[in-house]
Formats: structure tokens, C-alpha cells, sequence
């Protein structure tokens, strides 16, 4: 086994950062090893870093990067049932399975993941009104415990451990392999339709006219006010029939990236005059009124990974990312407080999608629940944005909503109690699980997850 080092890491939104003793785990004896020879330092898994703010950080403890871990265990090509080690990315998954005609049960925004990280995070995908969140596709995940012993978690075995590690945030322990039934698929492409909507009403119109579209998803300008509040562009798709414009071209083909943001790093989002172009240039040109396409998965799917660490494009001080549910409610009181008070701050956001979630929803710390999400990346521009999130998190919590803890790296306790009134039950099992409390991270200790570990 590899010594760790000491490395300074940070989310995907590039705040905070923290420093930490790093190993690569080429093993799972790797694993157990560092989990019971650790002594009184915590301990944290962590796979892409693709979580925005501080879920993935660990500072002063250990940190285990499990993206070696990455076997395909057993795969059943009559059912799609892939058994893989957790540090399996999507991108692998995609660039190994869809040739063959299979495809994830649900995809996050980037490919970037590790099966790990989407199930501590139960990712949701453009299909959650139709296929609920990664959790709903896994029958079986092993977990290494901070005793060092190793367990299996499914829906007879230690079903509330598995509840508690689906969104769990790695603080349950290290996740080593799962099952995860993957979906038939015809082709690489994506038959698509675009609708533009004008106002929030519109947009409900138009999500409710495509409910039995697989996929759907949305772009909103989060700039725009009064009558225009709540404009965007609705976007849903299916996957095309085989034979849909170059089948085995697109089955097969991977995009590299077009252009990297390492070379944009500048400040070039920090400033609202740029927010405000970027959204009317989007809004006006990107979409007629309404239009029909065949693209391949990797636009369609994860259109931001065509630029190689864009985060970068938001300067050293980084960038946040809103990301809340809010129930259903026929009068859309919150969603249009929530959107006012954005678009009449001085803080304004960049990239912005609104999207209606289907019934399903997960025990414990998952964050889909029925009703409308919206997600909006806003520069980090110092106390104003955190004054604004504030205000947000108590319009949240007083509609019954939550935001979502992997985009979060600022939420406090009290509103993330309101919000996730669960978390006495999953802290229960966790503690059961970690009486050592090993298991921390940034984001465990801000939102009082995690007791502290015994001298
Ligand atoms: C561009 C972009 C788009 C995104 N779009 C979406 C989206 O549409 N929907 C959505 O739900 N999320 C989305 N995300 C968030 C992302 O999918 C999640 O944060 C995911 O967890 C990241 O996976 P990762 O492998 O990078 O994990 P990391 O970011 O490294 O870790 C995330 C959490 O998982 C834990 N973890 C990782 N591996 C293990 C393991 N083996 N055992 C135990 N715990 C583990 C970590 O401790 C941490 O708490 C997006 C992120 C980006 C950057």
C-alpha cells in the first residue's frame, strides 16, 4: 500500500478547500487496512469530486480516492443487472455498455461520477418523474464498516443501513461494489423536442403535456422578472429507435472535449453584465419556439462535459450552486417568491434548469421529493451571495422544501433540520453503524451528522 500525502482539495465549485492526507486505494485490502489501522483519524471515501461544495472533504483526516476500484464484477445480459466496484465511473459504464445496447437506469449532468458517489448521493437524472433516482435501481450494495467488518445491505439485509447510505454522503461508511440493473436501449441517439415557454405557468403546461416523455429537463432564466418570470426553454427526449441516424456511429463514438476551461480560468463569470447577456443571448438564439432533433447521448445528456473543468471559468474564488425542491402547489406561491427575490437581488446566477420530479421519493438524507426543482450556479461573490442563500433556505424550508446537500457547502443546521426532518432517524442508524464516528466530512461536521471521534 501506497503512504498518503498530503494534498489541498475542493469541490467541483471550487469552495472551500481543505487539506488532507490522501491515498489512492488500489485495493480492498487498501481499504480495510486504512480503515482499521486509522487510530482517531476520521475517514472519508471520495470518488470524482464532482460534488459542488464540501460532501466530498475531509480536512486534517484521511481521504480515500476510490476511482481504482473499478472492476465490473458480473454483468447478466438477459436481465442488465451489472455487479461493479464502486469506483466504476459512468463515463466507463457508458463508454463500455451502451455499444452493447445498455445505458445507466439514471444519469446525473456530467458523466464524470463514480457508481459510489451516485449512490451516496442518490443522484437524480432527466427521467425522475419516470425512474426515480439511482437508489430505486440498486438491489445490493457491500459496505466496509469502521470496525473493519464487511457487510451487505439490500432490501432483506440491513434494509434501514441501506437507506441510510443511499444519499447517505459516505458518512455510513466506504461502499465497495453494488448491483445496478441497467436499461435497454436501441440506439446511442436521443429523439428530442424543445419548446419555449414564457412565463412559470407555460412551463407547467408544457412539463405537464410531455409527463410520459422519459426525459425532461429545462433551462431557466433566472434573470428574468414580472411577467417574464420563470421563461425558458423545455427540452424532453427518448431514446431513438435502432437504426436512428448512424446507429453504430453513435453507439460507439465519444466526444473528447472541445475546448478546456483550465485556459479560460479568468473571472469571465463574475460579473452580472455578463450573467444578464449570457441569458438573453441563450433565450433569444439557442431555441426557436419550438423544434425537433436527433442528437446523441452525450449532448443531450451531458452537455457541460464538453468543456474540460469549466468550473474553472468562475476564478479562484469558485462558484455555488442553488439547488432546492419545493412541493407541488397550484399556485406556485413559492416558486415564484424564490425566483423573484433571485432575479431582484444584485446577485445574479448563471446557468439555471427547472424540472418537475415524478411521486417517488427515498428515506433518510436523499434529496427528490415530488414537487419543482430548480438549480442555479451563482459566482461566488463573497458575503452578498451568502445573505441571499439565507433568505432562500428560509423561503425553502417554510414551503416544506429542501436543498440539495451535494450542491450545498454553506447551509446551516437549523434550516437543514427543517428541511430534512428525517435526520434524527438517519443519524440514528448511522451511529449505529459508526459508533467510532470515523466516517466525517466538511459537510457532516457543518450540518451536526457526525459526533466527534473518541480520544
Ligand atoms: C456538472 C455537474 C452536473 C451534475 N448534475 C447532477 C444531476 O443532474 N443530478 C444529481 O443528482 N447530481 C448532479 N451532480 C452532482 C453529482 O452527481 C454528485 O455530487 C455525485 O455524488 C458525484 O459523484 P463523485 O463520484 O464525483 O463523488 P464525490 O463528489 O467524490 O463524492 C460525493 C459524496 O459521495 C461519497 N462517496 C463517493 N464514493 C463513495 C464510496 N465508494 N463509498 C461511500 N461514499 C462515497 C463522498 O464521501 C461524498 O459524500 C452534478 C455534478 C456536476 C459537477
Amino acid at each position: 500500500m501506497h503512504t498518503p500525502s498530503r494534498q489541498t482539495l475542493e469541490g467541483w465549485g471550487r469552495y472551500p478547500r481543505v487539506d488532507s492526507d490522501v491515498l489512492r486505494a488500489e485495493s480492498r485490502r487498501d481499504l480495510v487496512s486504512a480503515v482499521t489501522s486509522n487510530g482517531e483519524h476520521p475517514v472519508l471515501a471520495r470518488g470524482l469530486g464532482r460534488a459542488y461544495g464540501d460532501a466530498a472533504l475531509l480536512d486534517g483526516g484521511l481521504t480515500l480516492l476510490m476511482e481504482r476500484l473499478d472492476r465490473i464484477l458480473d454483468f447478466d445480459p438477459e436481465t442488465g443487472w451489472l455487479k461493479c466496484e464502486s469506483g466504476f465511473s459512468l463515463d466507463d459504464l457508458v463508454r463500455i455498455f451502451l455499444p452493447r445496447g445498455w445505458f445507466p437506469p439514471v444519469v446525473p449532468g456530467t458523466r464524470f461520477v463514480t457508481v459510489g458517489g451516485a449512490l451516496a448521493s442518490d443522484v437524480h437524472g432527466k427521467n425522475h418523474h419516470i425512474s426515480g433516482s439511482w437508489a430505486s435501481h440498486v438491489r445490493n450494495v457491500e459496505l466496509l464498516k469502521s470496525t473493519g467488518e464487511i457487510v451487505f445491505c439490500d432490501a432483506e439485509r440491513n434494509p434501514d443501513l441501506f437507506w441510510a447510505t443511499a444519499g447517505g454522503q459516505g458518512l455510513t461508511g466506504i461502499i465497495l461494489s453494488m448491483e445496478v440493473r441497467l436499461q435497454r436501449v436501441e440506439s446511442g441517439a436521443i429523439s428530442m423536442e424543445t419548446t419555449r415557454f414564457r412565463d412559470l405557468e407555460e412551463f407547467l403546461d408544457v412539463s405537464a403535456a410531455h409527463v410520459d416523455w422519459p426525459y425532461s429537463v429545462s433551462w431557466i432564466d433566472g434573470l428574468a422578472r414580472g411577467k417574464s418570470l420563470g421563461r425558458g426553454s423545455f427540452m424532453a427526449g427518448r431514446h431513438a429507435p435502432a437504426g436512428s441516424k448512424g446507429k453504430a456511429g453513435l453507439l460507439s463514438k465519444l466526444p473528447r472535449a472541445l475546448v478546456s476551461g483550465r485556459f479560460l480560468e479568468s473571472n469571465l463569470l463574475l460579473n452580472g453584465l455578463s450573467a444578464r447577456m449570457f441569458n438573453a443571448v441563450y433565450y433569444r438564439k439557442q431555441f426557436s419556439k419550438r423544434s425537433r432533433s436527433t442528437v446523441s447521448v452525450y449532448p443531450f445528456f451531458f452537455p457541460l462535459d464538453a468543456v474540460d473543468r469549466w468550473n474553472r471559468m468562475y476564478g479562484k474564488r469558485g462558484f455555488f450552486q442553488y439547488q432546492f425542491v419545493v412541493p407541488p402547489d397550484p399556485q406556485h406561491l413559492a416558486l415564484k417568491q424564490l425566483l423573484t427575490a433571485i432575479s431582484e437581488s444584485g446577485t445574479l446566477p448563471f446557468l439555471g434548469v427547472i424540472k418537475e420530479f415524478g411521486t417517488e421519493s427515498h428515506p433518510g438524507l436523499s434529496f427528490p421529493r415530488p414537487g419543482v426543482t430548480v438549480a442555479l450556479d451563482f459566482a461566488n461573490t463573497g458575503q452578498n451571495t451568502l445573505e441571499l442563500f439565507t433568505r432562500l433556505d428560509d423561503m425553502v424550508a417554510d414551503a416544506g422544501g429542501r436543498v440539495y446537500l451535494s450542491k450545498d457547502a454553506r447551509l446551516g443546521v437549523d434550516a437543514f433540520r427543517r428541511m430534512y426532518p428525517e435526520w434524527e432517524e438517519w443519524k440514528r442508524v448511522r451511529d449505529e453503524a459508526d459508533p467510532l464516528n470515523m466516517f466525517q466530512s466538511e459537510l457532516g461536521r457543518r450540518l451536526g451528522l457526525v459526533g466527534e471521534m473518541p480520544a
